[in-house]
């Protein structure tokens, strides 16, 4: 069984930690945390050995009564792999920790590109990642792009992507962040960082982006438009979406307007947490005129990156191909309306 430690238990680490434990190759060795909140609580409770992220904190786990199973270096230590899954910036600075102690790393899409030789999406190349000793699990909005883009340039070929990405101002928990009843071009200047970022994946691929932040916390949505090399029906665009596994096509009969609606659907079907590890595409948005096809998906940014690092975590060790793993990740998870 593969060790994985997860070092920063935010939004991504605590899903990564939950993932990994559903998985049938791999053991969690532990998560590593900055403080005893509610989510070092509950982590506890859950079984999850706990470590000290910061060795100058462990009196502040001891004051309010959580056990800590040790120091983060002792995690590394017993790690077969370490998900770094703290804030943007902190992965770099982690890094020298990952390589005294030998453990191959994966960091989050807040990290510089340029940390790694590698940035990953299991779709699109997985088998660049394999042996790496570090490696990058691109951004949620990369994540959705990179998945729309391999299958449209495989299948049709791919002229060029325009993608308008209208972002959430912030996730749900993070009540700091705003922007409050506004809508801000950001950046205002093209591009967004988002282009250039699906071009750590896809490097040959013709691609502008544009973004937008909005006052919303439930998902991203992109507007997106891709010219096409070869003809292609909207109904070919559909059956080849509907054929990948980490692409959701929302039928039309759901009555699915909007953000809202999926996250409601997603707790309905039992998904932890409400997540939603697909990309939702609106069925009825699919469209092509002339060359190019046209379509609205939502991303949601909070979990479309948890198998992408389960993916990753079996890449780096070597165990699996791209499509056995991505099917063991798909089927452990639940993946799947
Ligand atoms: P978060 O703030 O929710 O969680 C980060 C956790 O790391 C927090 O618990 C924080 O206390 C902890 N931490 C801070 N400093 C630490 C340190 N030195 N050592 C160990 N832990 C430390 O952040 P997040 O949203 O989970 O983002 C983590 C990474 O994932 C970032 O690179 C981000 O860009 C990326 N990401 C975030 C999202 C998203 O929508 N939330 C989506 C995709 C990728």
């Amino acid at each position: 069984m593969l060790q994985v430690g997860i070092n920063g238990y935010g939004t991504i680490g605590k899903r990564v930690a939950d993932a990994v434990v559903s998985q049938p190759d791999m053991e969690l060795a532990g998560v590593a945390k900055t403080r005893p909140n509610f989510e070092a609580e509950r982590a506890v409770a859950n079984g999850y050995p706990l470590f000290a992220a910061v060795p100058e904190r462990v009196e502040r786990f001891a004051a309010v009564g959580i056990d800590l199973a040790g120091e983060v270096d002792e995690l590394v230590e017993r790690s077969d792999v370490v998900v770094d899954a703290t804030p943007s910036g902190i992965g770099a600075e982690n890094k020298e920790l990952y390589e005294t102690y030998d453990t191959p790393a994966l960091y989050q899409g807040g990290e510089d590109a340029d940390l790694v030789k590698t940035s990953f999406n299991a779709r699109a190349n997985f088998s660049e990642a394999v042996g790496a000793d570090h490696v990058r699990v691109v951004s949620c909005n990369t994540t959705g792009l990179s998945r729309l883009v391999a299958p449209i340039e495989e299948a049709f070929g791919i002229e060029k992507v325009r993608a308008t990405l209208v972002r959430r101002g912030g996730d749900p928990a993070q009540s700091g962040r705003g922007p409050i009843n506004d809508v801000l071009p950001d950046p205002v200047s093209l591009p967004s960082h988002h282009g250039p970022d699906v071009k750590t994946i896809f490097p040959d691929l013709a691609i502008d982006t544009l973004g937008l932040k909005v006052p919303a916390t439930l998902t991203h949505t992109h507007s997106v438009n891709v010219s096409l090399e070869r003809e292609a029906s909207a109904a070919e665009v559909r059956d080849l979406f509907e054929n990948e596994s980490r692409l959701f096509v929302i039928g039309e009969d759901l009555g699915i307007d909007g953000s809202g609606a999926i996250k409601e659907f997603a707790l309905d079907a039992g998904r932890p947490r409400g997540d939603v590890w697909e990309n939702c595409i609106w069925g009825e948005s699919i469209a092509v005129e002339g060359s190019d096809l046209y379509l609205f998906q939502a991303i949601h940014q909070e979990s479309d990156v948890v198998p992408e690092n389960v993916d990753a975590v079996r890449a780096v060790t070597e165990i699996e191909d791209a499509e056995t793993s991505i099917e063991r990740t798909n089927e452990a998870l639940g993946m799947g309306f």
